[in-house]
């Protein structure tokens, strides 16, 4: 039965690993439009999550190599040609970029899942999302612009809207790619530069695509990726003089950090988009099948490793019994394996920084009496691989409901009625996203407003598409990002009015035919 299916395919997966078909070609730093080595001439190294072992070492960036990549982009901007091109060009190097990604999204894939351990199926389902937000903002990159605004008197008004400057962009590991395109599509299409610091666990797919960026015609010194770890790198990024805007994505205690970083050097604008705990709400008139498969999905996709993940999931006590059934034996189901295999869900996570985490998050569901229904251990001997975990009979004060666990381990909650649930889901400091399962219209709307989260997902979970903003309440987060709201987090808005110009106007109206 599925045991065996389960034990066979990690057996497998650490005895006979797929080799991926494809090289590691760059793992310098980019820097004005050349990969360089580090300033120190350090690297640090990359690992396979399936086994542990060292893929590729990458120069380590510290402070030089940030402020050398800084000095490149703010030469971009202030004397390159990239603010100053007209936006229909910018919008088609945006579109031959993501026409190159296309070209060579199988071996970007490939390397995404080598490195970050993510089944390569999946992976491959990213990169249209990846093109996808590429293709969105070149559309906006020659439909940004100002206003005219009506104002008192003669005067003549008008906003322009012009790109910031230098961003400095800091991303997680946990989709390397997607979060590569969140950050670079909107600000590129504004006419920024940037400096990007990947996380030290994916440095990987962000040097090849920036590569093609390159090929893709983009000017040099626009777009510069730096690779190294948070406290030295990611601090000097944050902490710049001369970078004019920080995007981060990451945890809430690195958010607080780099906030701080940017408060006390130049009071550069934030946006942060931060962890979660985001509740899976499944009500009594629910089909329960899909509420369960659904349930699963959003928590376990991505090895759990999702800031938006289902991570709590409340259950109506009428459906309870037989969704904490179902849903142990889907979890039972799980295939877990080597992630370049067809048909495997799950592949190691991360490291072994956040493997020892999640085993430890385990421990402590079991100390203070969550019911372990499946799971609990590591899988194999080798690399980072968990089984997948259910608890059940889990309370809001436990650890396991209140912290964010990044990995398959779900807890379920049994709830009575709508306000109690209602008040439950709410009572967290993160507000990131939730999800709702009902059939009652009149439930979905009262659940859409009464939740405080960025994202209310109904009868869905994590559906994501260019166009639409996402971003956190409370300590989720600042801002969004995404569709048209992006495009605020990389423009200064400056107003210019004048009398003279608005009698200049009449003038002319006057002279001609009135
Ligand atoms: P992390 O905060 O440790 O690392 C994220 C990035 O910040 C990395 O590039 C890291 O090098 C850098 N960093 C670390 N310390 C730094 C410092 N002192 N100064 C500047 N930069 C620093 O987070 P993680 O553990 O790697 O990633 C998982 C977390 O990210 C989870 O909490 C998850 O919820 C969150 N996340 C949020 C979203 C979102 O969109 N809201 C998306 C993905 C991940």
């Amino acid at each position: 039965g599925w045991r065996n299916i389960n034990r066979f395919s990690t057996a497998a997966a650490v005895e006979d690993l797929i080799t991926p078909q494809v090289p590691i070609r760059y793992t310098q730093h980019l820097i004005n439009g050349k990969f360089v080595d580090a300033a120190s001439g350090k690297t640090f190294p990359a690992y396979d999550p399936r086994t542990g072992e060292v893929i590729a070492n990458v120069a380590e960036g510290d402070v030089e190599d940030i402020n050398r990549a800084v000095s490149a982009a703010r030469k971009a901007f202030d004397e390159g040609p990239w603010p100053k091109m007209s936006a229909y060009e910018r919008s088609r190097i945006l579109l031959r970029f993501a026409d190159l990604v296309e070209k060579h999204s199988d071996e970007l894939a490939a390397l995404e899942t080598w490195n970050n351990g993510k089944p390569y199926e999946q992976a491959k389902t990213e990169l249209p999302l990846f093109v996808r937000l590429f293709h969105y903002y070149a559309g906006w990159a020659d439909k940004i612009h100002g206003l005219t605004v009506p104002a008192d008197g003669d005067y003549h008004v008008q906003t322009l809207h012009e790109p910031v400057g230098v961003a400095g962009q800091i991303i997680p590991w946990n989709f390397p790619l997607v979060m590569f395109a969140w950050k670079v599509g909107p600000a590129l299409a504004c006419g920024n530069t940037i400096v990007l610091k990947t996380a030290e666990q994916t440095p990987l797919t962000a040097l090849f695509a920036a590569k093609l960026f390159h090929e893709a015609g983009l000017p040099e010194g626009v777009l510069n990726i730096v690779s190294g770890y948070g406290p030295t790198a990611g601090a000097a990024l944050a902490s710049h003089m001369d970078v004019d805007k920080l995007a981060f994505t990451g945890s809430t205690d690195t958010g607080k950090i780099v906030l701080e970083l940017a408060a006390r050097s130049n009071l550069k604008p934030v946006t942060l988009e931060l962890g979660g705990k985001s509740p899976f709400i499944v009500f009594d008139d629910a089909d329960v099948d899909k509420a369960v498969e659904l349930a699963h999905f959003a928590l376990f996709f991505n090895q759990g490793q999702c800031c938006c993940a289902g991570s709590r999931t409340f259950v109506h006590e009428r459906v309870y019994d037989e969704f904490l059934e179902k849903s142990k034996k889907r979890a039972l189901r799980r295939v877990v394996g080597d992630p370049f295999k067809k048909g495997v869900e799950q592949g190691p996570q991360i490291d072994g920084e956040q493997f020892e985490k999640v085993l430890r998050y385990i421990k402590s569901g079991i100390e203070s009496n969550a019911t372990l229904e499946c799971g609990g251990d590591r899988l194999g001997s080798k690399g980072f691989f968990i089984q997948p975990t259910v608890f059940s009979n889990v309370q809001d004060d436990m650890l396991i409901a209140q912290d964010e666990i990044f990995g398959p381990v779900q807890s379920i909650l049994k709830f009575k009625d709508t306000d109690e649930v209602i008040a439950r889901a709410n009572r967290t400091r993160y507000g990131l996203a939730a999800g709702v399962f009902t059939k009652n219209v009149e439930t979905a709307h009262t659940m859409m407003r009464a939740l405080k989260a960025g994202t209310v997902w109904i009868n869905c979970f994590d559906v994501f598409d260019a166009a639409i903003p996402f971003g956190g309440y409370k300590m989720s987060g600042i801002g969004r990002e995404k569709g048209i709201y992006s495009l605020h987090n990389y423009l200064q808005l400056a107003f210019t009015g004048s009398t003279d110009t608005g009698k200049i106007v009449l003038e002319l109206a006057a002279r001609s035919n009135l």
